[in-house]
C-alpha cells in the first residue's frame, strides 16, 4: 500500500511516496518517488506515478514477444523520473539556477546560473572547447561581440524575415507564438482557437551612443560573427580550406511567450560552428569507421510525411548510402553524437527536417532531440547553409569574401556546414540524466561524470580538534591548485555526505586519526557509498585519475568503515 509522507529537511518540507512492503517476514517501508514541497501537486504526482507504475507492470507481462527498442524504454521509465518543475525546484534548491531579479519577483525569460551551476556550466563549455576547438586540427575559436553593426543583421536577413506570430487562446487566454504558416491552422491545447495579435521581430532593439545614437541589436545568434571574421581568422591562423571557426557566446530573443524553464528563455548559450569547405570538395577524409558505424536513431523526412514519428534504427553510413546529407555533413553529425556520448548524454534522436521545412539556402537539416525524463526535445542541430550568408555579406558590405584554395588553385566562396549546440540545454540534459533519488541512503544522488561535476572533491576532518584541521585545509589548499574543492568541518557527518551527493561531488575525503598515524586518508565513492584507504600524497593523482573516467578502487583497499556520526 502506497502513502505519502512529509519530511522537513532544513526548514523546508518536501514530500514523499512511500509504500509498505514484505521483506522477510518483516514490514518496511521504501521510497518509491519524491513528490515535491506542495501537498497538491504532491497528492497528483503520486497518483500519475501509480497509474504509470500499473501500465509499466501490464507491459512487463509482454516483455517476452519485446523487441530490444521497447525493453529500452521500459528500463528508462524505471529510472528516478524528474518533472521539468521538480528539476526547477532542484536546481534553486541546490544553487545551480535561479530566476533572475528574484526580489522582485523574478524576470520572465532570464535566468542566472548560481554558485554550482556556473562550475558546472563552465565544465561542459571546458569539455565542448576541448573536443571541438583543441582536438581538431582544423579548428579555431573566436568570441565576437554581442552587438555588432545594425547591417549585419539586414544581410542575415533577421531585420526581414526573424519574425513569430504571437497569439492568444480565445479559451483560455494563453499567449504563445506560432509559425505564419500555421495561422489559422493550429488550435490551442485545450481545444480553443487562437487570437492573432500580428507579428513581432525577435530580436532585441538597442540604442548605441548618446549623440548620434544609432539602432542596434543584441544578437539573436552567434553565426554571423564567424561570418564576418571569416577572412580575418583565415589570414591570421592561416588556416587552409576545409576549416572551421568556433564559438560558444550569449544570444538574444525577445520570446513572445518564455516558459518551460531554461527551455525557451529570452538570454540563452549558444555553441556553434561554421565549417567552410570547397564546393568542389566532395570527399571527406576525415571519415571513420568509428563515425560511419556509429548508431543513431533517425526520425526520416518520409515517415513524418506519412503522418508518423517512428524512430528508425540506423547509422550514419546508411544515412549516407540513402543520400540524405554530404560527407562532411555527415561526418560532424557523427561528431555531435559522439561528443554527446562523451559527457554522458546516449538519448540523442535525429530528426530530418522535410523539404519544406529547408530554409531556401539549405540543402539538408537535421534536428538533434534528447529524450528528457518529462519529453524528447531539441538540444542541438545540423545545417547545410551553403554559400548564403558570405555570399549576403559580400553583397551588403561590398567586400569580397572570396579565398583562394591552395589545392584547387581557385578563389572562392566556401559553403557552410553548421553544427549547434543549446548550452542550457545541454546543461538540463546533464542534470536530468545524473539525478537519481536513492532508496537506501533516502537522498537525491546527482551521478554526473566526475569531468563536469561542479565540485571535484570534499574534505571532512571527522575528528574534532586543531591537529585534524590542520591536516583538512592542508589537503584542501593543495588540491585547490587544480579543482574546485569542498572544505567542511561541522554537522553530522551524514549531512556533511547527503549534501555532497545531491550536488554530485564525486569524492569525498575524510580525515581521522590515521591521518595522523601514517598519513592516509579514506576517499568515499558517491555512486555506492563504499569506501577506500590512500595515502594523502597520493590524493593529486588519484583525483586526477577519476575525473578522467578511471576506477577510484584500483588505487586502494577497500574498507569497511561504518562509523556513528
Ligand atoms: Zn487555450
Amino acid at each position: 500500500m502506497a502513502f505519502i509522507v512529509k519530511k522537513k529537511i532544513n526548514g523546508g518540507e518536501y514530500y514523499y511516496l512511500r509504500e509498505s512492503r514484505r521483506d522477510n517476514g518483516k514490514i518496511r517501508a521504501i521510497t518509491l518517488a519524491y513528490l515535491g514541497k506542495n501537498k497538491k501537486k504532491a497528492e497528483k504526482k503520486a497518483r500519475e506515478f501509480l497509474k504509470n507504475r500499473e501500465k509499466i507492470k501490464n507491459e512487463e507481462i509482454n516483455k517476452e514477444n519485446m523487441t530490444e527498442e521497447k525493453k529500452e524504454t521500459i528500463i528508462t521509465k524505471e529510472k528516478t523520473k524528474i518533472s521539468i518543475d521538480e528539476l526547477a525546484n532542484f536546481c534553486k534548491r541546490e544553487g545551480f539556477i535561479f530566476r533572475s531579479s528574484d526580489i522582485y519577483g523574478g524576470f520572465s525569460g532570464f535566468w542566472d546560473f548560481g554558485s554550482m551551476g556556473i562550475e558546472l556550466f563552465n565544465n561542459i563549455k571546458k569539455e565542448w572547447w576541448n573536443y571541438f576547438v583543441h582536438q581538431k586540427e582544423n579548428m579555431v575559436g573566436i568570441d565576437a561581440s554581442i552587438i555588432s553593426h545594425p547591417r549585419t543583421w539586414k544581410a542575415s536577413g533577421h531585420i526581414a524575415n526573424f519574425n513569430d506570430v504571437a497569439v492568444v487562446c480565445k479559451k483560455c487566454k494563453m499567449a504563445t507564438k506560432i509559425d505564419k504558416s500555421e495561422i489559422g491552422k493550429v488550435k490551442c491545447s485545450c481545444g480553443g482557437d487562437y487570437d492573432v495579435k500580428g507579428e513581432f521581430n525577435l530580436m532585441f532593439k538597442t540604442r548605441v551612443g548618446a549623440l548620434d545614437a544609432a539602432d542596434a541589436y543584441l544578437r539573436g545568434e552567434t553565426a554571423q560573427g564567424m561570418f564576418m571574421d571569416f577572412r580575418l581568422v583565415q589570414q591570421t591562423s592561416r588556416k587552409q580550406l576545409p576549416f572551421g571557426i568556433a564559438q560558444i557566446g550569449k544570444c538574444f530573443r525577445n520570446e513572445i511567450a518564455p516558459r518551460d524553464f531554461l527551455f525557451r528563455s529570452r538570454e540563452f548559450h549558444i555553441g556553434e560552428f561554421e565549417f567552410f569547405i570547397n564546393p568542389e570538395e566532395k570527399k571527406c577524409v576525415l571519415l571513420e569507421d568509428k563515425h560511419l558505424n556509429l548508431k543513431i536513431k533517425l526520425l526520416d523526412a518520409e515517415t513524418q510525411i506519412e503522418g508518423k514519428t517512428e524512430l528508425k534504427s540506423t547509422t550514419i553510413g546508411n544515412m549516407l548510402k540513402e543520400n540524405r546529407l554530404e560527407e562532411w555533413h555527415a561526418y560532424w553529425l557523427a561528431e555531435q553524437v559522439l561528443w554527446f556520448n562523451s559527457i554522458g548524454l546516449t538519448e540523442i534522436k535525429i530528426r530530418e527536417h522535410k523539404k519544406e521545412e529547408l530554409a531556401h539556402y539549405s540543402s539538408a537539416t537535421f534536428d538533434l532531440d534528447y529524450e528528457y525524463s518529462f519529453g524528447s526535445l531539441e538540444i542541438g542541430g545540423i545545417a547545410n547553409r551553403g554559400q548564403y550568408d558570405l555570399t549576403q555579406h559580400a553583397k551588403e558590405s561590398g567586400e569580397k569574401m572570396e579565398i583562394f584554395d591552395e589545392k584547387y588553385k581557385n578563389k572562392l566562396i566556401p559553403k557552410v556546414i553548421e553544427p549547434t549546440f543549446g548550452m542550457e540545454r545541454v546543461f538540463l540534459a546533464v542534470l536530468t540524466k545524473a539525478y537519481n533519488f536513492d532508496e537506501k541512503r533516502q537522498n537525491i544522488i546527482l551521478k554526473i561524470p566526475a569531468k563536469l561535476a561542479p565540485v571535484k572533491a570534499a574534505v571532512f576532518p571527522i575528528i574534532k580538534g586543531e591537529e585534524y584541521e590542520r591536516i583538512s585545509e592542508d589537503i584542501v589548499k593543495d588540491l585547490r591548485k587544480e579543482w574546485n574543492i569542498a572544505y567542511d568541518k561541522s554537522g553530522s557527518l551524514g549531512r556533511r555526505y547527503a549534501r555532497n551527493d545531491e550536488i554530485g561531488t564525486p569524492i569525498c575525503i575524510t580525515v581521522d586519526e590515521d591521518s595522523l598515524k601514517d598519513k592516509s586518508v579514506t576517499i568515499r565513492w558517491r555512486d555506492n557509498a563504499e569506501q577506500v584507504k590512500v595515502k594523502i600524497e597520493n590524493l593529486r593523482e588519484i583525483i586526477r585519475s577519476v575525473i578522467n573516467g578511471e576506477d577510484l578502487f584500483k588505487f586502494g583497499k577497500r574498507v569497511n568503515t561504518r562509523k556513528k556520526d
